[in-house]
């Protein structure tokens, strides 16, 4: 159940609501959005208590969410959300193609990559500054230098960027530099990272856990909206299947799954998905094809030198092939 105050509900009108919600024992989970405060039961409420509290002044709307993920449903906002980064919009039919390398590796190597990713299309860069690496010996990303290397990028290029957050201590720093900030699928259920996300300002680039299942991806969005945070990008990365002739399976049923019961944007990364760079522009096409808001895709200069995923990396004119061939799906659609 989700109570819904006006926008120009009286703070005494919010608290009475509040007070009204404590005394019929619900739990209430007072959630500040940026337009509105809403309160979000998860007890069950019966009909003479919805009844009693549906009429106060200050109340906008009662609803009724059938799903556990209550202010990611479609049935809490039927319009898709539409979120503005820089120059860039993205839901509502709007597109976003990210693309750059996996991990920032020298402030050459990025001021290239923008330029060349712009000129074939992309509207966002993107790149690691911290990794989360399965191995303790693997380049571990190069810190807030990386930040700096992809904000000075941004600044020859003028493509915002995306980079990843791992936890909490480095998500006040991240937060300054970066565009969007992105939640890896390692961190996908990291609760206290999704509740810090929910406080910023920034917009969340959310990818799906390996293992997720749609409602545990969305009960992750669910966290930073609740949080008050309500420009969250969803990214289906691939999910680990009994199948290792890739590195993971593309779930491409995932997109339409979402665009049924949720309004959030989701985007696809075909790049992490197989692993293999000879795949990315099949998957990437196929991405489009059924309704994702967009792409992100790994792209280095020099693949075979890359610190990090060389092998499902796309050298600059492969990726320019990718965006022709893309654009016809788009503008089949
Ligand atoms: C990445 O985008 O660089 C990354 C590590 O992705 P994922 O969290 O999907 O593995
Ligand atoms: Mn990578």
């Amino acid at each position: 159940m989700l109570i819904m105050m006006r926008p120009d509900a009286f703070g005494e009108e919010i608290e009475t609501v509040h007070r009204k919600l404590a005394e019929i024992k619900v739990e209430v989970i007072p959630v500040s959005g940026e337009r509105q405060i809403v309160f979000a039961i998860t007890g069950g409420m019966g009909d003479a208590e919805l009844e009693s509290i549906a009429t106060h002044p200050g109340i906008e709307k009662v609803m009724r969410v059938r799903q556990p993920y209550k202010m990611a449903s479609r049935t809490f906002q039927p319009a898709d959300t539409v979120i503005t980064i820089g120059n860039c919009q993205i839901g509502g039919g709007h597109k976003l193609i990210i693309a750059g390398p996996c991990s920032v590796e020298s402030e050459q190597q990025m001021v290239d990559t923008a330029k060349l990713v712009k000129q074939h299309g992309a509207t966002m860069l993107r790149g690691g500054a911290y990794k989360p690496r399965s191995s303790p010996y693997s380049f571990q990303g190069s810190g807030e230098e990386g930040l700096k290397m992809l904000a000075q990028a941004r600044e020859v290029s003028g493509l915002p960027f995306v980079t990843e957050v791992m936890d909490e201590e480095t998500f006040d720093l991240i937060e300054e530099y970066a565009d969007l900030i992105q939640i890896g699928t390692r961190n996908m259920q990291n609760f206290s990272l999704l509740k810090r996300a929910g406080k910023s300002r920034k917009p969340i680039l959310l990818k799906r856990g390996m293992s997720a299942t749609l409602e545990e991806f969305l009960m992750a969005a669910e966290y930073i909206l609740a949080g008050g945070n309500s420009n969250i990008i969803l990214c289906e990365r691939g999910i680990r299947t009994f199948d290792n002739y890739t590195r993971n399976t593309l779930d491409i049923s995932i997109i339409p799954a979402v665009k049924e019961v949720c309004h959030l944007p989701i985007i696809v990364d075909p790049s992490h998905a197989c692993g293999k760079w000879s795949m990315v522009e099949p998957l990437a096409k196929a991405a489009m094809a059924v309704g994702a808001d967009g792409l992100m895709i790994e792209v280095h200069p020099q693949p075979e030198k890359a610190l990090c995923d060389g092998d499902q990396s796309l050298k600059p004119e492969k990726f320019g092939n990718l965006m022709v061939s893309v654009r016809k799906i788009m503008a089949a659609m």
